[in-house]
């Protein structure tokens, strides 16, 4: 081959691949981590162009998270454009002269960043939770997996774990207890007068009413409640259980400690109505329960004092 000509030709693949250089840092990819939490922008030339944060992921008390998505989010940019210069330059001297058709032609996509896949079932399971959305439980997870959080995570296992191997509700009452204490002690315990059954719907709302110290009866938990407007009927085995109950421990006065909503007001009717045969009282809580709210957000004063001026049905 003539010198002359092999000098042009390097001459040209030279022009090409500079003009090429100056094209690719007008180009642009992105990439993001945490679902979309940051995203980063980097240009052909292996420069960061931009940073994007979301600021629902901005928790001052979690920088150190924050910090491993920028730095992921960069790290994938970078990887990204360098894989489109690559490409870029390779067209060019491939020789089939073809490259600047080609130039246009290959999409540079951001892919998903992989991070939270193998975190992918906490974060569902998680997410499950009342008020915790999707973000939320992909903060906790990627939290928990962190080397320095596993004691937490270990003790968390632990938790669930004993949850669901130990954690009974009363067979009685529906109080949460342990398979080891079934009846609850509040059920068992022989100071309590045995006369008085307070209603409560959920067994969370035991805690707030034994705080109040204004009742010394026991408990029986409905673990849920009529829903007219959902077309539910009376399906509920804890109401049969109620009756059962008034029958069987000598029961005399039945409080029912339902919330304030239509629901609760719903339940209300029908229990007076279930009850009314057993000759049992039938009273509930005084007004002064804030309205729509639950028993379980109550203080013990209001409490104690809704209980001393329960009202006939
Ligand atoms: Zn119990």
């Amino acid at each position: 081959m003539n010198i002359m000509k092999m000098m042009k030709q390097a001459a040209d693949l030279q022009r090409r691949m500079q003009e090429k250089q100056e094209a690719l840092a007008g180009r642009t990819v992105e990439f993001s981590s945490g679902g979309g939490m940051v995203t980063a922008t980097a240009r052909g030339d292996l420069t960061i162009e931009r940073i994007r944060i979301d600021p629902k992921v901005v928790d001052p008390s979690d920088v150190e998270m924050l910090e491993d998505l920028v730095t992921a989010a960069v790290a994938g940019a970078l990887s990204a454009a360098r894989e489109m210069a690559a490409r870029e330059m390779a067209a060019l001297t491939n020789g089939d002269g073809s490259s600047r058709r080609h130039e246009a032609a290959v999409p540079v996509r951001p892919r998903a960043f992989p991070m939270l896949e193998p975190l992918e079932p906490l974060i569902r399971a998680l997410a499950r939770l009342p008020g915790i959305g999707r973000r939320t439980a992909e903060r906790i997870a990627l939290r928990l997996a962190r080397e320095r959080n596993r004691a937490t995570a270990r003790e968390l296992a632990e938790a669930l774990r004993g949850l669901d191997e130990t954690i009974r509700l009363c067979s009685r009452c529906g109080a949460v207890t342990t398979s080891a204490e079934d009846p609850c002690r509040i059920c068992r315990d022989p100071r309590r007068d045995t006369r008085l059954l307070c209603v409560v719907e959920d067994p969370a709302d035991i805690e707030p009413i034994e705080k109040s110290g204004a009742f010394r009866g026991r408990y029986h938990a409905l673990l849920g409640k009529l829903s007219p407007m959902r077309g539910e009927s009376a399906g509920n085995p804890r109401f049969d259980d109620l009756r059962r109950r008034i029958a069987e421990e000598g029961i005399t006065e039945v409080i029912l400690a339902l919330n304030t909503d239509i629901e609760s007001d719903a339940t209300a009717a029908f229990l007076l109505e279930l009850l009314a045969p057993l000759g049992v009282r039938v009273t509930r809580l005084a007004v002064g329960l804030p309205a729509g709210s639950g028993i379980a957000y109550s203080d013990p004063v209001t409490l104690s004092a809704a209980l001393r001026g329960r009202q006939p049905m």
